[in-house]
């Protein structure tokens, strides 16, 4: 599942820049048992199956002393806090990050209290498997490791940066079926179309998401 989605596109420019490296371990590798398996039923009944503890702790500590960097360890779960612009930013700076993919009901109790992760959800609605939720974090975090995406400006004014949504953008033909681009833009007033992106950003905030600006003015 990972394999395309980190070989494309700016993960893909990512690596060859040598800005991060990516490893994939399956947590079947590191069960005892003979047949590889990583679940068994719940206590106290219900649906479903559960992932052991042994096989995820033993990946864990097998995979952390691959490397001399402790990492910063996820683990996903619709539980978490929910992923934002800002916690990515911060994952960004970490030199070394371990994400761990929970699949069935989800994880054994002990292994969010054994093992020090934080808990990240990518949103209110449960998917089959960690795997994409990991792939939306690997995304927003690497294209936010300096130097990944071409020019910084890129960054600094897209959504959810300083708390706002970006202002509307548009591109050539300066009219199409009838809907033009605002003069303003075509102007070449570097000062007046930074002003004209901020006042629509505002806007479009105020409309669609109020609550980010809440958050700002706390
Ligand atoms: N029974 C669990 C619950 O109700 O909280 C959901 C388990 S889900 C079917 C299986 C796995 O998918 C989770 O352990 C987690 O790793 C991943 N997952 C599903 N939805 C997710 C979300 N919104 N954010 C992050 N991970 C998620």
């Amino acid at each position: 599942m990972f394999h395309n989605v980190l070989g494309e596109s700016i993960m893909k420019i990512a690596r060859e820049k040598k800005l991060v490296s990516f490893y994939l371990h399956n947590i079947r590798d590191y069960s005892n048992d003979k047949h590889k398996c990583v679940d068994d039923k719940p206590y106290g009944g219900g649906a479903g199956m559960v992932m052991k503890p042994e096989p995820v702790f033993n990946a864990v500590e097998a995979v952390e002393a691959q490397d001399n960097l402790t990492p910063t360890k996820i683990l996903l779960t619709p539980q978490g806090e929910t992923l934002n612009q800002e916690i990515a930013g911060n994952l960004s700076k970490k030199a070394r990050l371990m994400i761990i993919c929970g699949h069935y009901e989800g994880f054994d109790e002990r292994i969010r209290s054994g093992i020090d992760v934080l808990e990240i959800s990518i949103g209110d609605y449960v998917l089959t498997g960690g795997e994409i939720p990991a792939m939306v974090v690997i995304d927003s975090v690497v294209r936010l490791v300096p130097g990944v995406l071409g020019g910084n400006n890129s960054l600094q004014d897209e959504s959810f940066v300083n708390r706002l949504l970006e202002y509307p953008q548009y591109t050539r033909p300066a009219e199409f079926r009838g809907m033009k681009v605002p003069e303003i833009l075509k102007s070449g007033h570097h000062t007046k179309i930074e002003e004209w992106r901020m006042k629509e950003a505002i806007v479009r905030t105020q409309e669609r998401r109020p609550d980010l600006l809440e958050e700002k003015t706390k």
